[in-house]
C-alpha cells in the first residue's frame, strides 16, 4: 500500500506564460515554487501524478544536520532553520519537531567514524556530540543492550513526509503559484539558445526559466535534451506501526535498524543500511562514474536483476513533444517493497528494544531514492543552456535539506545572492560536464 500524501487541490486553469516553471511536485519542486512566489516571481509547477507521490512522501521523515557530507552541512543548517518556521510560514502543518536524533555505535570503529565526521563538522559549531553507554540509557531507556557510544544531536528532527510537501505547495498556491497535477513536462522548448518554454500533456507554457526537480526521473528528462545527469536508483522499503505509548522521542539509528516516531502516534521503522540497487540499463553506462562509489557502499547494497531492467529498456530517451512522454506512462512510481528487508529490520530492532515487540504494522511501501555519483545534489544552472536549473539527485537525503534547497534554487534562478555557497552542487563536478550534444 503506498501512502497517501495530504491532496492539494491543483489550479484549473493552464497559464499561458509565467517566469519560472517547476518540474516535479516533491519537497524539492514545491519549496522552489513556494520560495520563488515568496520573491514575488510567477511560477507554475508541473506534477505528473500528485504532489508528493514519489520520495517524498514515502521518506523516513528525518531532518538532520549530523552525519552529513560536510559539503551539505551549511545547507542543512538553514533548512532546520527553515522547518523551524515552516509550519508559521505555510499557515499548515509540516509535522516538523526538534526532537533530536540518535546514531547508536556498535562498536568502537562506528564510534572513531563519527569521531571523524565531529572533526569534519567542528567548524560549523553544531551542537552534535559523543555521548556515552550512561548517556544513552538515560536518554533511551528500555534496549535489550549496553551501546557503547553513540552520536547524538538535540537539534535536529523529524517531519511528516506525507504533509510537508502538500503544506508548501498549499503556501506556494496561496502566493500566487499555478500548482498544476497531473500534468507532464514533456520536454523544454528554446529560443536564440536559451529556455523559452515548456510543452506539457495539457499544452505549452512560455516561460525565462525552467528549474527540473524531477526526483528519479530527472536523468531521463535531462537525457532527452542531451545533457548528461549521472544518477542511478536505489529501492528503500519502509514500514509503519499503529500508535504505540511510551516510546522514544527521539527518531534512532543503529547498523540494522532504524525508527522514528509519527504525529500520528505511531512509528516509521526501517532496516538501516539495506537497500536494493536494481541493475539497469544506466548501471552500465554510469558504471565508472558509480565505482568509486559503489566500492565503499556495496556492503549496504544489494544488487539485484529483476523486472525493472526491462521496464527500463522499453522506456524511450527521446520522443516528440507532440505525443505522450515516458512520464505521462507512470503517474507515480511505486514499487514494491522487499518484504525480507523489512522483516529482518522489525527483527533487529525487536532484538535491541523489545518494547516494540507488539507493535501492529499497517503499512509497509517502498521508494525510489535518486542517487549521484558523490551522493551530493546537483542544484545548479545549466550552463550550456540558460535558463535551465538543475534541483535533484538528493542521494536519500533530501527532504530534510528540502527547504534549503528550495531557497537556494530560487536564489540561483533569480541572481540573488544565494542563502548558501551553491559551489559543491555544481553540475560541472561531474566528470562529462557538459556533455551536452549540439542537437
Ligand atoms: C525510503 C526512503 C527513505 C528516505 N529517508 C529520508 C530521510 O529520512 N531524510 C531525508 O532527508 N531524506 C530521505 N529520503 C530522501 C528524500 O525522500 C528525497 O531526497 C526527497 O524526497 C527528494 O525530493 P524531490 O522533490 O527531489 O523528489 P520526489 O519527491 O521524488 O519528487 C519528484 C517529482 O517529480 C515528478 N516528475 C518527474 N518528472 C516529471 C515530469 N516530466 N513532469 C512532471 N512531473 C515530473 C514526479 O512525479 C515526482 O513527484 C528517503 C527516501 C526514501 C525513498
Amino acid at each position: 500500500m503506498a501512502p497517501r500524501p495530504e491532496p492539494v487541490m491543483p489550479s484549473e486553469i493552464l497559464p499561458q506564460r509565467v517566469d519560472v516553471v517547476v518540474v516535479g511536485g516533491g519537497i524539492i519542486g514545491t519549496s522552489t515554487a513556494l520560495f520563488l512566489a515568496e520573491k514575488g516571481v510567477s511560477v507554475a509547477l508541473c506534477e505528473k501524478g500528485h504532489i508528493a507521490g514519489e520520495q517524498s512522501s514515502r521518506n523516513w521523515g528525518w531532518c538532520r544536520k549530523m552525519g552529513r557530507d560536510p559539503a551539505e552541512i551549511p545547507l542543512a543548517i538553514e533548512s532546520l532553520r527553515l522547518w523551524e518556521g515552516m509550519n508559521a510560514r505555510t499557515g499548515g502543518e509540516t509535522g516538523f519537531r526538534k526532537a533530536g536524533i540518535i546514531y547508536l555505535c556498535e562498536n568502537q570503529s562506528e564510534i572513531d567514524k563519527y569521531e571523524e565526521w565531529l572533526e569534519h563538522a567542528r567548524v560549523f559549531q553544531l551542537d552534535s556530540r559523543l555521548i556515552g553507554p550512561d548517556e544513552i540509557d538515560r536518554l533511551l531507556p528500555g534496549s535489550s543492550r549496553r551501546w557503547p557510544g553513540a552520536l547524538f544531536t538535540a537539534s535536529d528532527g523529524r517531519a511528516e513526509p506525507q504533509k510537508a510537501a502538500p503544506a508548501i505547495a498549499n503556501a506556494a498556491a496561496a502566493k500566487g503559484a499555478f500548482i498544476l497535477t497531473q500534468c507532464a513536462v514533456r520536454g523544454v522548448e528554446t529560443a536564440a539558445g536559451r529556455v523559452s518554454g515548456v510543452v506539457t500533456e495539457k499544452g505549452p507554457i512560455a516561460c525565462e526559466a525552467v528549474v527540473l526537480a524531477g526526483g528519479a526521473w530527472s536523468r531521463l528528462f535531462c537525457g532527452s535534451m542531451g545533457i548528461n545527469l549521472p544518477q542511478l536508483k536505489i529501492l528503500g522499503s519502509v514500514m509503519r506501526t499503529a500508535p504505540l505509548a511510551g516510546l522514544p522521542e527521539y527518531a534512532v539509528g543503529a547498523a540494522d535498524f532504524a525508527f522514528r516516531k509519527r504525529l500520528d502516534g505511531g512509528y516509521t521503522i526501517a532496516q538501516r543500511n539495506a537497500n536494493v540497487a536494481p541493475i539497469v540499463p544506466d548501471s552500465f553506462r554510469l558504471f565508472f562514474d558509480f565505482m568509486p562509489s559503489l566500492r565503499t557502499s556495496w556492503r549496504e547494497l544489494r544488487l539485484r536483476v529483476g523486472k525493472r531492467f526491462v521496464e527500463e529498456w522499453r522506456i524511450p530517451r527521446r520522443w516528440s513533444l507532440d505525443s505522450p512522454s515516458p512520464f505521462e506512462a507512470v503517474r507515480t512510481l511505486d514499487p514494491e517493497p522487499s518484504e525480507s528487508i523489512l522483516d529482518q529490520g522489525r527483527a533487529n530492532l525487536v532484538r535491541n528494544f523489545p518494547a516494540f515487540a507488539d507493535m501492529q504494522i499497517v503499512e509497509r511501501w517502498a521508494g525510489l531514492i535518486d542517487v549521484t555519483p558523490d551522493a551530493v545534489p546537483v542544484i545548479s544552472p545549466v550552463e550550456d543552456l540558460p535558463g535551465f536549473f538543475l534541483a535533484s539527485g538528493f542521494s536519500g537525503h533530501g527532504f530534510g535539506i528540502g527547504p534549503g534547497a528550495g531557497r537556494l534554487t530560487a536564489d540561483l534562478v533569480t541572481g540573488d545572492t544565494p542563502i548558501v555557497d551553491p559551489t559543491p552542487y555544481r553540475l560541472e563536478r561531474f566528470t562529462n560536464k557538459r556533455s551536452r550534444s549540439a542537437a
